[in-house]
């Protein structure tokens, strides 16, 4: 049998194929109307499933034949940081421009922003499928998860601004919390956001550590932009984007 990670996974195959995400499915393509709209919109639920299915199986075909074969090269050479600068391994880069290729990035972003509107379920089968081939590069694939948190949460300009590049896989995404005095109690967060009135922007300055994929294009910053206070109650969520 050719090398597929979602074909030779009966278990994958046994949760798609008894999973009922009819409601959720319903739910997320509005009664199935994004279907006039986007071409590729699902037009019943079994469309939808098959659709599924297919990602499925070609993220299966490339975790197996692309992802998988680079995975100890990009284990050897590792993330390199020079100049100031931090580059994924060669063998990291190749797996994400094979993933942008087959355009597996952003599926789970909504159709307004290029993706094809999955829901979790299928998106974490996906996250399993790429854990399999290479356990660093999840990380790259999974922090996609940021762009849904700035789809549930952003203004409609961030999203503009933000999803269609995640879709398009041209960014990735970190999620800022940790700092040395604030892990498992995240409402001891330090790091302070101020409202600079003149220039019209808030500055965040604090020290944070064991942020994976910290070289992301695109962060979710947990700060301190009440001030005075010392709890969670003081705390916001920041959309920054790296220089
Ligand atoms: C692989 C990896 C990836 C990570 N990626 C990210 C990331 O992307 N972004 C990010 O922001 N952070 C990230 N982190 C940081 C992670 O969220 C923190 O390590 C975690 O929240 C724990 O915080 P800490 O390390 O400061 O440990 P602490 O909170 O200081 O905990 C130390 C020990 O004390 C225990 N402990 C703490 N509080 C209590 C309590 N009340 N009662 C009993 N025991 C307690 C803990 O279980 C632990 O054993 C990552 C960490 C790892 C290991």
């Amino acid at each position: 049998m050719v090398d597929n990670f979602f074909l030779d996974n009966h278990d994958l195959q046994f949760h798609l194929d008894q999973i009922d995400l009819r409601e959720v499915v319903e739910v997320k393509e509005k009664g199935f109307s994004y279907a006039r709209q986007y071409p590729t919109a699902p037009r019943h639920y079994e469309d939808a499933r098959d659709n599924y299915r297919l990602l499925l199986e070609v993220l299966g075909d490339v975790s197996a034949n692309v992802i998988a074969p680079r995975a100890a090269d990009a284990d050897r050479e590792g993330a390199r940081f020079k100049d100031g600068k931090v580059t994924y391994a060669q063998a990291t880069q190749e797996a994400v421009a094979a993933l942008k290729q087959a355009e597996l990035m952003g599926v789970m972003l909504p159709w307004e922003y290029g993706g094809m509107n999955l829901p979790e379920t299928i998106y974490q089968m996906m996250v399993e499928i790429v854990s399999r081939a290479e356990a660093g590069l999840m990380t790259i694939f999974g922090l996609q998860e940021i762009a849904s948190t700035i789809n549930e949460y952003g203004s409609e300009e961030q999203k503009a601004s933000v999803l269609p590049r995640f879709a398009r896989g041209e960014v990735a995404g970190a999620m800022v919390l940790t700092e040395p005095e604030a892990g498992s109690n995240l409402g001891a967060v330090q790091t302070k956001a101020v409202y600079d009135e003149e220039a019209g922007v808030w500055r965040i300055s604090g020290v944070k550590r064991f942020i994976t994929n910290g070289v992301a294009e695109i962060m979710v910053v947990l700060a301190r932009s009440e001030e005075g206070t010392t709890d969670a109650r003081g705390l916001s969520l920041f959309l920054v984007e790296r220089d």
